[in-house]
């Protein structure tokens, strides 16, 4: 039997998400723009996005985890796939090397992990003062450091998206460590970091947020274009009389006769109830969210939309900046929550 057509769609824009890989890549000036694809592409998905970015031009690709190794191969060449959590036991060397993608050192004990399971081209990660995962500058001179044959020398920015002393700090420390190993090229940059300047750029950088059109510093609003568009069917409309309640703990009280709409989605599928008092758009028309977002449903305000009807698709605005104000929730986390019911 077919499945009948969803009620909840993600529409993703292919040609902005292209366009923002291009425009990352020109802003990196030199260097050349990789991509982090960690998340299932930030929540967006990998078969949707990775072919995409490959065929703009992309030929970096980062993931977390091992387990998502296996969906970006089905798009890209094993030596262009990084992995940044590194391998954790032998059986993830053992995998590392099948597959021929590129582990991330992130520390003395992975090192040696790597080059007791056979070892060959790797990343290394130095720690310049966000303190999750990496080498200290320290231990580069360890003898298992040093045995390693690194493609990209890396460091992570911790405060990009600000205007930190940090990042000047984490900049000088990672020139400080070049000389200290060998490696064939450097890296440092995730999007706010290339809006720093040339300084950040060095070889290859690794945006990601703004990839998928998030925006973590204002100089980059003009260039980055929203990829991610929720959009959710009416699934039935209903008549609220003056003095009806809607949804749990019964927040709003109509203060007329009104006529309402119910949205298959809710916080199940990632809209939090941060989004509460936001609006659904359906054209020109601007419909409030009336009452608690559920786990499965939304009800909004079809007052002045008096056309629409079930089967009817409204869309929740998604300009990511300008979300993240509106529900205090992040703009990764904006993209990271939206859930699997949402036909992308
Ligand atoms: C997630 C991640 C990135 C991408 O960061 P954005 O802020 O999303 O651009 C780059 N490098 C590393 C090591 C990461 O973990």
């Amino acid at each position: 039997m077919t499945l009948p057509p969803p009620t909840l769609r993600l529409d993703i824009d292919r040609d902005a998400l292209a366009a923002n890989w291009r425009a990352l890549d020109r802003l990196s000036g030199k260097a050349r723009a990789g991509a982090a694809v960690k998340a299932d592409c930030y929540g967006l998905g990998v078969e949707h996005c990775v072919p995409v970015l490959r065929d703009a031009g992309c030929r970096d690709f980062f993931v977390a985890h091992w387990s998502e190794v296996a969906a970006v191969l089905e798009h890209v060449e094993p030596t262009q796939v990084a992995v940044l959590h590194g391998p954790l036991d032998a059986s993830e060397v053992a995998y590392a090397r099948e597959t021929g993608v590129v582990p991330v050192i992130d520390s003395i004990r992975q090192a040696k992990l790597w080059t007791e399971g056979g070892g060959g081209a790797c990343h290394l990660m130095v720690d310049t003062g966000i303190n999750r995962l990496g080498i200290s500058p320290k231990e580069i001179s360890d003898p298992a450091v040093q045995a390693l044959d690194v493609q990209v020398l890396l460091s992570h920015l911790a405060c990009a998206d600000e205007d930190s002393a940090m990042n000047a700090r984490q900049l000088a420390a990672f020139r400080d460590i070049l000389p200290s190993i060998e490696h064939r090229e450097t890296s440092l940059a995730n999007s706010a970091g290339i809006a720093l300047g040339a300084d950040y750029h060095f070889d290859l950088t690794r945006p990601g947020l703004s990839l998928y059109g998030g925006v973590p510093r204002p100089e980059m609003a003009d260039a980055i274009r929203q990829v991610a568009y929720p959009k959710a069917a009416i699934i039935q409309t209903r008549k609220l009389s003056a003095g009806e309640c809607v949804g749990y703990n019964a927040t709003f009280t109509a203060q007329h006769d009104m006529r309402v709409g119910v949205l298959s989605l809710g916080y199940a599928d990632g809209i939090l109830r941060a989004w509460g008092g936001a609006h659904f758009r359906a054209g020109e028309k601007s419909l409030p969210i009336l009452g608690k977002v559920s786990m499965d449903m939304i009800v909004v305000d079809l007052s002045d939309a008096p056309n629409l009807s079930e089967g009817d698709w409204l869309e929740l605005p998604y300009n990511l900046p300008d979300a993240a104000q509106q529900t205090a929730v992040s703009q990764y986390e904006l993209l990271t929550v939206l859930g699997n019911r949402f036909q992308r």
